[in-house]
């Protein structure tokens, strides 16, 4: 035996002396072997029991914690019952369950994730997902609540890391580490740590043999990201075209990722994949009112290689567009199958920005439209391509993967410097109405 697990050996002796004295004086009779609610079969072995002798006592949590710390003293066979977390590992916290339980407490506790690491802007329902009281049959009729500890936030912004709500759902917002404190209705308090990084995560939708690349990062410097609220309800989605030649998905983060910016979308689409920059369950301002209220949106980023002059598109040649055009028609079709799987919505749910103006739900725009007719689509055609996808019985995404490469460092981060002639027209003339926009 080392030294350092002398001194943890003692350590222990010192703590169970104590919660025997502390258990024993408060309840001189107290059963201190186990306490079951029914007796059990005589052999039946109960979790904890780590020696097999038909005992929980403070023997199975002393193996338990030497088991812990690399002693193996424990029978292979047994070491199931010395797991009694459930974690598939032996630590000092299954030791000190086993020593509780010895001592005549109740043996249950509350298992939670213990470190979640999340990025921002997601929203998750884990904690609900996955506090529950062990073993299983305490459960019944067991409630939890959720409280947020404090957080730091570690990017030297201050701002907001994370809330909670009482469903036990987290909402992410700036890079920090915080506390959520649950505590189960019957008394018992456990804790998680969550951690918040401001990572770029990458996905792919699969929609029957169509394959799209999702990146996702959170434009955290954008008004819009703290000051909008969740959607309350979410009637469809509106197809955007941003009438900026040439700027790519990539160009709008650098672009609309600072103070003083409070136009957003939720997703820009390119011919290489989608790039969502707010929470989709967030909303954004696109399209003025209401439809900003009710509706998910994406921008399709025009190509190069022509200009506007007003509303009109200069120099523009469909045959050398053609590819491009295939591109993104093929990326938003599945894109928008995807999004109306997600969120129970259907074709008919769809609408362009030009649709919305003239529903009088939206601003006066007629993107994209505008550039659909030169390729003979129009938004039935789109709607069309979005009822055939969604016959596929396949439609998914990956688990989120984080990449290193931030949307902003492609070669393109200072397009509008380099490009002056182009005009972010479709988002900054005409977005200028402030009553407009959340
Ligand atoms: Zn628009």
């Amino acid at each position: 035996m080392n030294n350092k697990h002398k001194v943890i050996t003692k350590i222990f002796a010192v703590v169970l002396t104590a919660v025997c004295i502390l258990s024993c004086s408060a309840n001189a009779n107290a059963d201190t072997t186990v306490a079951t609610p029914s007796t059990p079969e005589p052999a039946e072995i109960q979790l904890g029991d780590v020696n097999h002798d038909g005992r929980v006592d403070s023997y199975d949590a002393l193996l338990t914690l030497r088991q812990s710390v690399g002693f193996n003293e424990i029978e292979k066979d047994y070491l199931n019952y010395a797991d009694f977390d459930g974690d598939n590992r032996i630590t000092s916290s299954d030791a000190l369950l086993i020593l509780r339980k010895s001592v005549g407490l109740d043996g249950s506790f509350i298992k939670c994730t213990e470190i979640l690491n999340v990025s921002c802007g997601d929203r998750l329902n884990v904690l609900n997902f996955h506090a529950q009281i062990v073993p299983e049959e305490k459960n019944t009729g067991v409630t939890f609540t959720y409280t947020p500890g404090d957080s730091i936030s570690t990017d030297g912004s201050g701002c907001k890391v994370l809330e909670t709500t009482n469903t036990g759902k987290i909402k992410a917002f700036h890079p920090g580490k915080g506390t959520v404190y649950i505590t189960s209705s019957n008394g018992l308090t456990a804790s998680c740590k969550v951690n918040v990084s401001d990572d770029t995560t990458h996905q792919t939708v699969t929609v029957g043999n169509n394959t799209l690349s999702v990146t996702k990062h959170m434009m955290l410097n954008n008004e819009a990201y703290d000051e909008t609220d969740d959607f309350t309800q979410l009637k469809g989605i509106v197809v955007h075209s941003t009438a900026t030649p040439g700027a790519k998905a990539d160009v709008w983060y650098r672009a609309w990722n600072k103070p003083g910016t409070d136009a957003a979308v939720h997703s820009f689409l390119d011919d290489e994949g989608v790039y969502q920059y707010l929470p989709l369950e967030q909303t954004a301002w696109h399209a003025g009112q209401p439809a900003n209220k009710y509706y998910l949106d994406f921008e399709i980023c025009e190509p190069s290689g022509f200009y506007y002059s007003g509303n009109q598109l200069m120099d523009y040649n469909v045959n050398d567009q053609q590819e491009y055009f295939n591109k993104i028609w093929k990326n938003a079709t599945v894109y928008t199958a995807y999004l109306c799987k997600t969120y129970g919505l259907t074709e008919s749910d769809v609408i362009s920005h030009a649709e919305a103006a003239k529903l009088g739900i939206g601003t006066n725009h007629g993107d994209p439209d505008h550039w659909f007719i030169l390729h003979n689509k129009t938004m039935d055609d789109f709607r069309k391509d979005v009822r055939e996808l969604l016959k596929n019985n396949n439609i998914s995404i990956t688990e989120p993967r984080i990449i290193k490469s931030a949307p902003n460092a492609s070669g393109s981060a200072d397009f509008f410097a380099e490009n002056p002639d182009v005009t972010p027209f479709d988002m900054f003339k005409v977005w200028g109405n402030e009553s407009l926009r959340y």
